[in-house]
């Protein structure tokens, strides 16, 4: 498939998935027949591993072993145990890292330390740079903490990645961005972007949601500060499995958290009066962490560490190219426009189209077995996960959207409706 001209075919779509040495991947994914699932980076499939590694935990050492369990199998250390894999993954180093709570509430933490770093560095900073295309629960979290601490702080969001420079001036204390956009798909270049906003002064939390486990990550060599995400997405962690948090080595000795919980005190179980902060990242911790979905969590972790990040990568761009390609080729007819950067360098591993009857299209895609998502404002959004999405996969999906818009199966009564969900 290298002459961007010639029709693609099914026959090629097989071909290459013949040639693939990530198949065999797939395999170890309990993915119901019939279906193209295009929704990986919402929620990630099941690995068949978690079945074996979730009635493990509940039946053996939650049943049998009860409260015996934080010592014997390894509970307490469990957060930071999964937070080494997760350091590893996203290239920081030992004790940076750790699976904790949701990307919501590490998102409050981060950018808390952030502010109360600059406070003692450059205390007349006070402004916070967004996207205001940030997934929103990013930005609703910075808006109550900014209420919370209601010292003349703000936040600042930019309109496009382009306007970032614009933004960045000797009031800015603090910038978080997302790695990869969740509407559009845009990948930041992180380490390009972290010089430039170190060079203002200013200290970066990116968001890696949508980026770890589909895009190599760096964090140490692009200079982050702080990085957060989640492991239900990419990472096959399983529906609410815990997020992460990771903090640069050179601020591990004066970084501080706003919630500041036994978990991540220095000796929990000595219950003394005073809080003294843990060493390294475990201090980000706060309560009692949720045993049974993280256990779940880490067979899909392991399957990533197993895999070659770039060649994961490459696979993700060939599969978000060719659903482009197959687009433009074959449904040019219809109204759908492409809100994805066409530059790969610039490209997560999703692909969004508007369509004007965005929604009511998804559902007649999904009703057919193809299982997208739809995002406002008119965005039909494929998610292309490399670990168990092939090239054949791809060119059904696109035929069953082409049939979908066609035959205008969209227009039935009940994909007009909305669900709580979408
Ligand atoms: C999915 C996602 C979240 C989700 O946050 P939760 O607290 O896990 O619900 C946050 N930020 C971004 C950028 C996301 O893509």
């Amino acid at each position: 498939m290298t002459d961007a001209t010639a029709p693609i075919t099914r026959e090629q779509c097989e071909e290459a998935d013949r040639n693939d040495p990530l198949a065999g991947l797939r395999a170890r994914f309990a993915l119901p027949e019939g279906i193209v699932y295009l929704d990986g980076n919402s929620l990630g499939a099941l690995p068949r591993d978690a079945v074996a590694r979730a009635a493990d935990v509940v039946s053996r050492e939650w049943g049998a072993d009860l409260i015996g369990s934080w010592n014997k199998n390894h509970w307490f250390a469990l957060p930071l145990r999964i937070g080494e894999k997760i350091g590893r993954l996203i290239g920081g180093g030992a004790g940076e890292c750790v699976a904790t709570d949701t990307t919501s509430v590490n998102v409050f933490k981060a950018v808390s330390a952030a502010i109360r770093l600059q406070q003692q560095d450059a205390p007349a900073r006070r402004v916070i740079v967004s996207e205001r295309e940030n997934f929103p629960t990013d930005l609703y979290i910075v808006e109550g903490l900014m209420a919370l601490i209601d010292r003349g702080y703000s936040l600042r969001l930019i309109d496009a990645p382009e306007d970032l420079d614009a933004a960045l001036d000797e009031d800015v204390a603090v910038v978080l961005l997302t790695q990869v956009n969740y509407r559009t798909g845009h990948l930041w270049d992180m380490r390009e972007a972290t010089d430039r906003i170190h060079a203002a002064g200013a200290l970066a939390v990116w968001d890696l949601c949508h980026s770890v486990g589909a895009v190599p990550v760096a964090v140490a060599d692009a200079g982050a500060d702080f990085a957060v995400g989640c492991t239900y997405k990419y990472l096959n962690g399983g529906p609410g499995s815990p997020a992460f948090f990771w903090v640069a080595e050179r601020h591990l000795d004066r970084v501080e958290t706003p919630l500041t919980g036994w978990w991540g005190h220095d000796r929990p179980f000595a219950m003394t009066d005073a809080y003294a902060p843990a060493p390294g990242g475990r201090r980000f911790l706060v309560g009692t962490q949720p045993i049974l979905s993280m256990a779940t969590m880490e067979v899909g972790l392991d399957m990533h560490l197993e895999v070659d990040q770039e060649a994961l990568r490459r696979k993700s761009l060939a599969l978000t190219t060719l659903f482009i390609r197959l687009v433009e080729t074959r449904l040019s007819r219809h109204p759908l426009t492409l809100i994805t950067p066409r530059e790969e360098a610039q490209r997560g591993s999703h692909v969004s189209f508007r369509h004007p009857e965005g929604y009511a299209v998804m559902k007649a895609l999904i009703a057919n077995g193809v299982i997208g998502d739809y995002r406002e404002p008119e965005v039909l959004r494929f998610g292309v996960t490399p670990m168990y999405l092939g090239h054949t996969d791809v060119w059904d999906a696109v035929e069953t959207l082409r049939r979908v818009l066609d035959e205008e199966l969209w227009r039935a009564p009940e994909f007009q409706e909305r669900d709580a969900v979408t």
